[in-house]
């Protein structure tokens, strides 16, 4: 349906402008709104397989995949069934519905040491939830987690180390008492050592520590197999939980995501994006012993009115389905390897410098001299500055990518061979260009 004012302003600028207008910034998330990068955002109309379509009927291959939940490209035929027989039946009921049980056998099925699964809508309310029960399971109330690794918009999780190895973290967004986050001790990633020393001094007062085990929110940080089972250890001998917050890597890059890839098993787990196949949901799962202190077994409060939604849950079935298909995995590792191929090569050929990272169908190219980052600070500025310029002259190839340097590309199961050659195509050219006005 066609408003007056819709009718009265045609173009996308003037769209944009209405944006701005009615919402901060004119988008619900702020790194939609392309400030790292050169040029206004494109207003998507639509998505099929491994492309979308803007408002001015442009379409571009998408290496976002909606920050990564599109596993399976947009609009995949199964999903799209299944949302709409379950849209149908009903939107919402605020009682328990047949697909809720449905989805979480299929998680439990993945992570089997986990035994209860409780959903909610987002990342965030999983992460903010698994780090309540954390402190209600253990009685404690201090929470570690490590620089460069996000774990949502939790005021107690949005914090950043100042100087020295631990530091009680400082709100990194105004809006955040520091009273909330005096609790959470931020730590470098990557250095066992300095959790070690935390975890001798203070051991007996940490609720959790929580990470990404792999984590891709500033770059791709590839961390090592021991860093991940030295923290298993010390939460385990000082009796603290470990948090694997694999709201990107769940169902991504194994079926059950990192604890299946490093073999080091979390006491609670976090999922999101992948999970709802594109619609808003989340879950943290565990053991028995710790999930079922949740109300209304246990004393730790959680609820939500629109937890469960059968929408939600149909379209995080079906994709759950259509990843345990035969093949699905090889398929998107060989896909990835060709985009990460390619990329090197376009790299080499450019005379840039940079390095292209690949964790199964997750990539980060990052434009700075030597090995590939393994922590935030190790992450360059002026890498980010080219490839604000790189960005434009992707978009300009049709290709969307992410609209900053610390975001990383996500390839599905509908990107065929054809499109990404066509991608290495764009960035081979882009990078020409953009070696030869630097
Ligand atoms: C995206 C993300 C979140 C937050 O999820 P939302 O659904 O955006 O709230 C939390 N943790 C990690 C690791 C994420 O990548």
């Amino acid at each position: 349906m066609t408003t007056a004012s819709d009718a009265a302003t045609p173009s996308d600028v003037s769209l944009l402008e209405r944006a701005r207008r009615v919402m901060p910034g004119g988008v619900s998330s702020p790194v939609r709104a392309f400030h790292s990068v050169d040029g206004d955002p494109p207003f998507v109309a639509s998505g099929k397989g491994a492309t979308i379509t803007d408002r001015k009927g442009r379409t571009y291959i998408d290496l976002v995949c909606s920050w990564g939940p599109l596993i399976l490209g947009h609009a995949h035929p199964a999903v799209v069934e299944a949302v709409e027989a379950a849209v149908r039946r009903g939107l919402t009921f605020g009682a328990t519905c047949e697909d809720e049980v449905r989805l979480a056998e299929r998680i439990l099925d993945r992570y089997c040491f986990c035994e209860r699964v409780r959903f909610v809508n987002s990342g965030t309310e999983a992460v903010m939830s698994a780090v309540r029960l954390a402190r209600g399971v253990t009685g404690r109330d201090r929470i570690v987690k490590f620089e460069g690794c996000y774990h949502g918009h939790v005021d107690a999780l949005l914090v950043k180390g100042g100087s020295g190895l631990a530091t009680f973290g400082t709100p990194s967004s105004a809006g955040v008492p520091a009273d909330f986050t005096k609790l959470t001790d931020v730590l470098p990633l990557g250095d066992l050592g300095a959790v070690e020393e935390l975890m001798a001094r203070s051991g007996s007062e940490i609720a959790a520590i929580i990470v990404e085990p792999l984590p891709a929110n500033a770059g791709l940080l590839v961390q090592t197999q021991e860093y991940l089972e030295g923290l298993r250890r010390l939460c385990t001998e000082h009796g603290a939980l470990l948090i694997f917050d694999e709201v990107i890597s769940g169902f991504r890059v194994a079926p059950s995501g990192m604890s299946e890839a490093s073999r080091v098993m979390p006491d609670l787990v976090t999922v999101g994006k992948i999970v709802g196949g594109g619609m808003p949901v989340g879950a943290y799962l565990g053991p028995a012993r710790f999930m079922d202190q949740v109300a209304p077994l246990g004393k730790v409060y959680q609820a939500g009115t629109l937890s469960g939604n059968p929408v939600g849950m149909a379209a995080g079935i079906a994709t759950l389905d259509v990843l345990a298909r035969e093949g699905t995995y090889e398929q998107l590792e060989r896909t990835a390897a060709r985009l990460q191929e390619g990329w090197r090569t376009a790299l080499a050929a450019s005379g840039l410098p940079g390095s292209v990272t690949r964790v199964a169908s997750i990539l980060w190219l990052c434009l700075q001299d030597g090995p590939a980052p393994t922590t935030f600070p190790a992450i360059e500025a002026s890498g980010a500055t080219l490839f604000g310029s790189l960005h434009r002259k992707m978009m300009e190839r049709g290709v969307w990518m992410a609209p900053s340097a610390y975001e990383v590309t996500f390839v599905s199961t509908a990107h065929s061979d054809e499109q990404i050659d066509s991608v290495i195509e764009a960035l081979t050219d882009s990078l020409k260009e953009l070696a030869a006005e630097s």
